[in-house]
């Protein structure tokens, strides 16, 4: 399908409110409805138009769409080619998809119809993805059911390979009917029964797709998850959904993302966020922790010494790594109180609060928040 900036394609500036999103799409819509539109290449039109509209009326999908920009949001294909085609109609069924356990979505039926051999229904997938993947980018390969050419026929539906133009509709896909009323004559079309629409039948059928042209199929496919993906977005490869009618192009597949949570790490923007421990005492007199990134890597992280509770330390570049410009990782340091303490420990406890008291006599600076409590003698 190419690029398209999706402000481009509705013609409003990347800051237009709701109203202008709103309003730019409904003259388009109006304009360029394959009802209305005389126009070649109303239809592809139609449908960048609607495609636009979804991602810039919904608040969230706009923002990602801003963030990541055209290409990375749309285009994750690798290898792809471009198709066309399609629409999201009403009507669909879903299926639950052993070996992955992703749920796929048949989106088809519904929607315009037109005569002649008709576009290949997208399709939708649901990918479950790790927080690693999803802060380093990675390839993933998945299988999806989807139709495809029949391969006895080449997606003629015809033994011979050869078509032949409809005897009953001559081709158009379309029947008359006519009818007479009180007003007057009507004149109804109504899709062509034996070709169901598509103006051609096939020569001699073919026994493996009984005439149908297509087969059901699983087929592997590489998804190019970009860093940076969150949940929700939604990449694409263009041509990868259901085959279309002999000499039509195929439907997209569509690819709605989930992160999966990650017990260590949280994701916060393009900073990744996780903690670890310390003792009162490693958080009086500073130490060093070793911690493992998120990509694995072990590094060492510098706590300084009088580090209060909850601080985070900031280690630059660790975080999300989208566009170049990578996050940061925040090591929150919580400081965990001894539950059990050796005796020789609890001396030297005892020792430290003798000091602490002495110097809080002097000073009166402990006394009011540290909850001293008079030691008896
Ligand atoms: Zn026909
Ligand atoms: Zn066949």
């Amino acid at each position: 399908m190419g690029s398209g900036d999706y402000y481009d394609i509705l013609g409003i500036p990347r800051n237009a409110d709701d109203k202008e999103v709103k309003k730019a799409y409904r003259n388009l819509a109006r304009k360029y409805h394959p009802d209305v539109s005389k126009e070649s290449g109303a239809e592809e039109k139609f449908k960048k138009i609607n495609e636009a509209y979804s991602v810039l009326s919904d608040s969230q999908k706009r923002a990602q769409y801003d963030n990541m920009g055209h290409e990375t949001y749309t285009n994750a294909s690798k290898g792809s080619y471009t198709g066309g085609g399609g629409g999201f109609g009403g009507g669909g069924f879903h299926t639950d998809f052993s070996g992955f356990g992703d749920i796929f979505d048949f989106f088809g039926g519904g929607g315009h119809r037109r005569t002649g051999p008709q576009p290949g229904a997208d399709l939708l997938t649901h990918l479950s993805v790790l927080l690693e993947d999803a802060v380093s980018g990675t390839d993933r390969d998945i299988e999806v059911m989807h139709t495809e050419p029949c391969p006895a026929c080449a997606g003629s539906g015809s033994y011979t390979k050869k078509q032949n133009t409809c005897p009953r509709c001559g081709g158009t896909g379309q029947m008359r009917q006519e009818s007479q009323s009180p007003f007057g004559q009507f004149i109804r079309m109504t899709t062509c029964i034996q070709c169901g629409g598509k103006g051609k039948i096939p020569e001699r059928q073919c026994k493996e797709c009984h005439g149908t042209g297509h087969k059901r199929a699983k087929r592997k496919v590489t998804i190019h998850i970009p860093p940076g993906i969150e949940s929700g977005m939604r990449l694409r490869m263009d041509g990868y959904g259901e085959a279309g009618d002999y000499g039509a192009p195929n439907g997209d597949l569509f690819i709605e993302v989930y992160v999966k949570p990650h017990e260590r790490f949280t994701r916060v923007d393009d900073n990744l966020e996780t903690f670890i421990e310390i003792s009162p005492v490693q958080a009086v007199l500073g130490t060093t922790i070793e911690i493992e990134t998120i990509e694995k890597r072990h590094i060492e992280v510098r706590v300084p010494s009088g580090i209060q509770n909850n601080t985070a330390l900031r280690i630059a570049g660790e975080g999300v790594k989208r566009r170049g410009h990578p996050g940061d990782l925040l090591v929150r340091v919580k400081i965990v109180t001894p539950k059990q303490v050796s005796s020789e420990e609890k001396e030297l406890y005892k020792k430290i609060l003798e000091l602490e008291n002495k110097s809080s006599n002097k000073k009166g600076f402990f006394s009011g928040f540290m909850g001293k409590k008079k030691e008896k003698k």
